[in-house]
Order: structure tokens, then C-alpha cells, then sequence
């Protein structure tokens, strides 16, 4: 479904961020990129929405390559760990914004809004800006932005990471629960080693721009290849 066809990444010309990165997503799976900061694993979710480009390499979509195609264009919804709702709008219309952008008709925009927030478990919030919304609250619409247009595909990059603990696991529940009724493709990022565990189908580990491995969290626990993956899997568990 997603193929990263050894795709490199380089800032400056000289060094490589990414180095060489094969990755195959199947449809429906739960992918985490998992890895210390600076690895480059937002790096790789960036290319894949379309918001920097390979120095090398392919990556395509559903048999495609999209290295041509802009973010907009792309049929891929995403969360940031900074939600980046427009202060100035309402929830609802944070909501229609993305469906605006792809065309929808005013009753198609209210349809689906209501829809996603009840979805989300915020049906009662339409008319609220973010400002008057909690941290989780905030998660909550940012989330539901990105589905809002029914993507197959859904990129988080860091999405619980201003949240405290308690609301981190109940989002991350929510989260699970979502991919698995909707059947969408999830391709995660986090530094968090508990969170990629519990929540992924596989685990890519990054470190300095390399795959160290990429398995089951089971798999990892368990045969983790090499020292890097055995020490990093093993921190905070
Ligand atoms: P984090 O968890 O801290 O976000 P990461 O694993 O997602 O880290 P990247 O953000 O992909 O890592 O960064 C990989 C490397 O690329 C880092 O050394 C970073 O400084 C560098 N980098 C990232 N974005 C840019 C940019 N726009 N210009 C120059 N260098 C960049």
C-alpha cells in the first residue's frame, strides 16, 4: 500500500539524515517509527505527506509514485503532537476547513462534521474555539480533522506527547480503536518505547538515519538483532 523504495534524505547536501530507508506498509496495518530524537523518523512522515522531498529515491501509494504529487493532493490525513487547529475558527469550522479545501458542498461539510465528532466523543464542542478547550480536548479535534475526509491513510507524528500520562493511555485506546473500526492504514512516530509496544501492528526502530530492525513488538521484546535495539527496547520497560 505505502512502499519507501530506498528513499535518502539529505538537508544540506552533505549528510544524510535518512540514509537508506525500505519500507513496505500493508493496508490497514499499524506502523510505528520508533526512535531517539533526531533520528529521522519525522523526516520519513514528512516525504510521505509531501511536505519535503527525497534527495533519493521513490516512495509510492497504492502502486504510484507520488513524488510529484502536493500534500493537498495526496488523500493522507495527519495529527502533530502541536494539533495546529486555527485559533480564529471554531471546532466545526476547523472541521469543514480540510473538507472545503477538497470541495464539499455546505450539507456534505455539516454531515461529515457531525459525524466526526461523534466519532470523537465531541458532539457537544462545534461552536468552542480550541482556546476554550482542554489539552485532550484539543488532541480529540485534531484527530478528528484528519479523518474528517475519510483518508485511507493517517500520518501521527508524536500525536499524545503534551499530554500526561493518564490521558496518554486513554488516547492511545481511543486511537487503537479507531484504526481498528475504520480499517485505516496508521504510520506512528514516537520516541516512546510502552507506546509503540502496546500499539502497533509493526515497529520500525530507527537510529541515525537507519532501520535497525523491524518486526512485531513481540518479535522486538523478545530477539531484538541488535545492541542499539536490545538497550533501546529495554529503557523505560
Ligand atoms: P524528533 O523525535 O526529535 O522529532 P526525529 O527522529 O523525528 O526526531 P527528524 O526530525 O527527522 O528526527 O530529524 C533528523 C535530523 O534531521 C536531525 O538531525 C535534525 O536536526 C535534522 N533536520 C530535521 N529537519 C530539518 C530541516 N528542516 N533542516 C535541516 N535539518 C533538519
Amino acid at each position: 500500500f505505502v512502499l519507501f523504495d530506498n528513499v535518502q534524505k539529505s538537508y544540506d547536501g552533505i549528510t544524510l539524515v535518512v540514509k537508506s530507508f525500505n519500507l513496505g506498509i500493508d493496508k490497514g496495518e499499524f506502523i510505528t517509527l520508533l526512535g531517539p530524537s533526531g533520528s529521522g523518523k519525522t523526516t520519513c512522515l514528512m516525504m510521505l505527506a509531501g511536505f519535503e522531498t527525497a534527495t533519493h529515491g521513490d516512495i509510492f501509494l497504492d502502486g504510484r509514485s507520488i513524488n510529484n504529487i502536493p500534500p493537498h493532493k495526496r488523500g493522507i490525513g495527519m495529527v502533530f503532537q502541536n494539533y495546529a487547529l486555527f485559533p480564529h475558527m471554531t471546532v466545526a469550522e476547523n472541521l469543514a476547513f480540510p473538507l472545503e479545501v477538497r470541495g464539499f458542498s455546505k450539507a456534505e461539510r455539516e454531515d461529515k462534521v457531525r459525524k466526526v465528532l461523534d466519532m470523537v466523543q465531541m458532539d457537544k464542542f462545534g461552536g468552542r474555539r480550541p482556546a476554550q478547550l482542554s489539552g485532550g480536548q484539543q488532541q480529540r479535534i485534531a484527530l478528528a480533522r484528519a479523518l474528517v475526509f475519510e483518508p485511507s491513510l493517517v500520518l501521527m507524528d508524536e500525536p499524545l506527547g503534551a499530554l500526561d500520562k493518564q490521558l496518554r493511555e486513554h488516547m492511545q485506546f481511543e486511537i487503537k480503536h479507531l484504526h481498528e473500526k475504520l480499517g485505516i492504514t496508521v504510520v506512528y512516530v514516537t520516541h516512546d518505547q510502552s507506546e509503540a509496544l502496546t500499539m502497533s501492528d509493526r515497529i520500525a526502530v530507527f537510529n541515525d538515519g537507519i532501520v535497525q530492525q523491524l518486526a512485531k513488538p513481540a518479535d522486538l521484546y523478545e530477539r531484538p538483532t541488535n545492541a542499539f535495539v536490545a538497550q533501546f527496547i529495554g529503557e523505560n520497560n
